[in-house]
């Protein structure tokens, strides 16, 4: 086979919402599976609707998701005389004709087949008429009457549209510029795009543009329309990727989500990018439609932050404690042993921060939740912290280990057991009754702090 070459091809009209970067992850990963070529055009002949924030926004979204293209990006706006040329190719070969139709004339149309309860379809009135160049016109591609226009969908299978479903297009205003269904196809053609992976929205205007490559003497391309995603409400729309990056997952978290969505290979669930390059086949693309499940994309996020060695979590949790005050390094080690101890449970990496500001808050200003206060730091619990405070004095090796050692037999002398000692200790060092370990704890927050917080809590908080 040669060279394969997919492409995204995003209006720059609003934000990369997830089934924007569903269709890129998809065209991506199959540019990457195959050794071929992942290419982007920016869609911006609406010069009113496009704006380069937006192309932007896009652009950086993609590169947070790992979804690098190859070659420079293509701004269809630069390609006005390519498109020109080809309406010029059509108009000399008569494939096209002026339609004065005026919109109230559309209208009635419309109006009249509905009444006639069928749907409706320009019936080609202004083909042949003569030129009147006092009145306003869009030129119309003359589609065949006869036959059907097939096209083998890599995903959707064999769809056939009988032509006479085909309505004479509109692809160009009066003043020659041209609409999506006509420069979309000269653009795949001029970027020799192989595949055209995108959204089943587009499957009806598939047939259409199979005529018009046609008509242009050029290369009709393979199709995968990819199925609709479930549950992509306005909100989620209107939702950036960049929130997603703002609420603490990783791209790979989302990368996995958003490949579920109509891809699956048996019933795993959890892949790295990696991963995903290496099993994606267009050919194991499901026809059915998912539905959204953030839920589902928050449990895959912690499976995924479960994964990574503490040193990279801390480097990804760094930016999310400086947005909450901490001037904290990424390379910290307190941090990365902090990180470790809270791995297991964080689901989004604003969640880990969270869970790890206890730990950086300066001693005297850590705060204590009302409730676990009142059942936990007990007259008779604080009077057993200050005995644990004075024992934990004479420790000299402070590891989670010896600390749990000491703690142990001090225990035993005293004639209790541990859970007196942990839940009073778990609240006077964190602040609350849930967290981590208690030997972890200790050990991550060092002597001096265990120490001073201890104390506060012996004296009253
Ligand atoms: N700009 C179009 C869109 O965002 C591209 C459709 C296509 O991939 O052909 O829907
Ligand atoms: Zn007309």
């Amino acid at each position: 086979m040669s060279e394969i070459r997919v492409r995204f091809a995003p209006s720059p009209t609003g934000v990369l919402h997830l089934g924007g970067a569903r269709t890129a992850l998809f065209n991506w990963l199959w540019a990457r599976h195959t050794g071929g070529k992942f290419l982007l055009r920016i869609e911006d002949t609406d010069r009113q609707r496009s704006t380069d924030e937006s192309t932007r926004a896009i652009m950086d979204a993609l590169k947070w998701l790992g979804l690098d293209w190859d070659e420079e990006p293509v701004f269809q706006s630069t390609r006005i005389d390519a498109h020109k040329e080809a309406l010029e190719k059509l108009i000399a070969q008569h494939r096209v004709y002026k339609c004065y139709c005026t919109p109230e004339e559309r209208k009635a149309m419309r109006e009249q087949a509905q009444a006639e309860k069928r749907t409706f379809i320009y019936d080609g009135r202004c083909d042949g008429k003569s030129d009147d160049s006092s009145k306003p016109f869009v030129w119309r591609f003359r589609m065949p009457k006869e036959g059907e226009t097939v096209v083998n969908d890599l995903v959707q299978g064999i769809v056939r549209t009988p032509n006479e479903e085909l309505e004479d297009l509109v692809i160009a205003r009066s003043d020659g510029s041209p609409l999506y269904n006509f420069v979309v196809v000269i653009d795949d053609a001029a970027m020799g795009v192989t595949h055209v992976i995108r959204g089943k929205d587009h499957l009806t205007n598939t047939p259409k543009q199979v005529q018009l490559y046609q008509a242009l003497g050029l290369k009709v391309p393979e199709f995968g329309h990819l199925p609709l995603i479930l549950g992509l409400s306005k909100r989620l729309r209107s939702a950036g990727i960049e929130s997603y990056k703002e609420q603490g997952y990783t791209p790979e978290a989302v990368n996995n989500y958003i490949a579920r969505l109509g891809w699956s290979h048996g019933d795993q669930e959890q892949f790295s990018s990696a991963q995903l390059v290496e099993l994606f086949d267009l050919k194991d693309v499901n026809r059915a439609e998912g539905a959204l499940n953030l839920e589902k994309m928050e449990w895959l996020n912690q499976q995924h932050l479960q994964d990574k060695a503490p040193e990279v979590l801390a480097s990804l949790a760094a930016p999310f404690l400086m947005k909450i005050g901490f001037d904290i390094k990424e390379d910290d080690p307190q941090l990365i042993r902090a990180c470790a101890t809270v791995q297991k449970r964080a689901r989004t990496l604003v969640d880990l921060a969270e869970r790890v500001r206890f730990y950086f808050v300066p001693d005297e200003s850590l705060a204590y939740e009302a409730k676990s206060v009142k059942k936990h730091l007990t007259e008779e619990a604080r009077s057993r912290l200050d005995k644990v405070r004075q024992m934990l004095q004479d420790v000299s090796d402070w590891s989670e280990a010896s600390l749990h050692d000491s703690v142990q037999a001090f225990c035993e002398e005293n004639e209790l057991k541990l859970k007196h000692i942990a839940q009073p200790s778990r609240v006077a060092l964190t602040g609350s009754q849930t967290g981590p370990g208690l030997f972890e704890i200790m050990d991550t927050l060092g002597k001096v702090s265990t120490l001073a917080r201890l104390g506060r809590a012996v004296e009253g908080v």
